[in-house]
């Protein structure tokens, strides 16, 4: 048994709802890339001991994610999660409706780049960001996250190890060089602080001073 699966065993509980939506992603074609278990329950984790309402996702898939934070929120809680697919956004709300979080979860479809142009422009505050889409834009979705975090917010993004490698120098594909940045901005950015957690595939966790 390696690290990852000692975690899972013993600490992520997945009940029906989420063990169900590796299906339905395979039902519809889709990639097998949600966030991994125990990745997800520090998220759920970190919304809980924030408490953290308004939470906004950059990424939906199938709403694995989704479901697990959205069953962190309080009552009055709420999440918008931004994913560029529309089919997507479907299998997503059917996921959410299961876990019986229909209330709490409003997708929004397009470019999240643009989708959170306009939340900026709103006025919008969240005080929990999970950032989980294209890596070659995870720069920009942190500076565009920034602008709209409540004082005290947390951001969390996934795969920053990008499978390790972002750890070897011999390694200057294209993503690994977009993660790396986002790295470097994460750790540098004087608005933030930040660590970066090997959990899953890497969990880097800022919060917004
Ligand atoms: N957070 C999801 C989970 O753990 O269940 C997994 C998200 S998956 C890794 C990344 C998602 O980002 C995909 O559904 C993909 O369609 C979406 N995506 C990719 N580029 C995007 C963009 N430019 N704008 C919005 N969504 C995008």
């Amino acid at each position: 048994m390696n690290t990852s699966d000692y975690i899972k065993t013993l600490f992520v509980q997945e009940d029906e709802v989420l063990k169900s939506v590796s299906a339905s992603l395979a039902k519809n074609n889709m990639p097998q890339i949600s966030v991994r278990g125990e990745a997800a329950k520090l998220l759920y984790l970190l919304v809980k001991i924030s408490g953290a309402k308004n939470i906004l996702e950059i990424g939906s898939l199938g709403g694995y994610s989704s479901i697990w934070l959205a069953r962190a929120l309080p009552d009055n809680g709420k999440l918008t999660s931004l994913e560029l697919e529309p089919a997507y956004v479907e299998v997503a709300q059917n996921n959410v409706k299961k876990a019986g979080l229909e209330k709490k979860v409003m997708y929004i479809v397009g470019e999240a780049r643009e989708s959170l142009s306009r939340l900026i422009s709103s006025g919008e505050k969240f005080d929990f960001f999970f950032i989980d889409a294209d890596k070659e834009n995870y720069d920009t979705y942190l500076e565009l996250a920034i602008q709209c975090a409540a004082p005290g917010a947390i951001i969390a993004a996934d795969n920053v190890l990008w499978d390790g490698k972002v750890l070897d120098p011999q390694n200057d594909e294209e993503l690994t060089e977009a993660i790396r940045k986002f790295n470097e901005k994460a750790a540098r950015d004087s608005r933030l602080e930040s660590l970066l957690v090997p959990i899953g595939d890497g969990l880097l966790v800022s919060r917004v001073k």
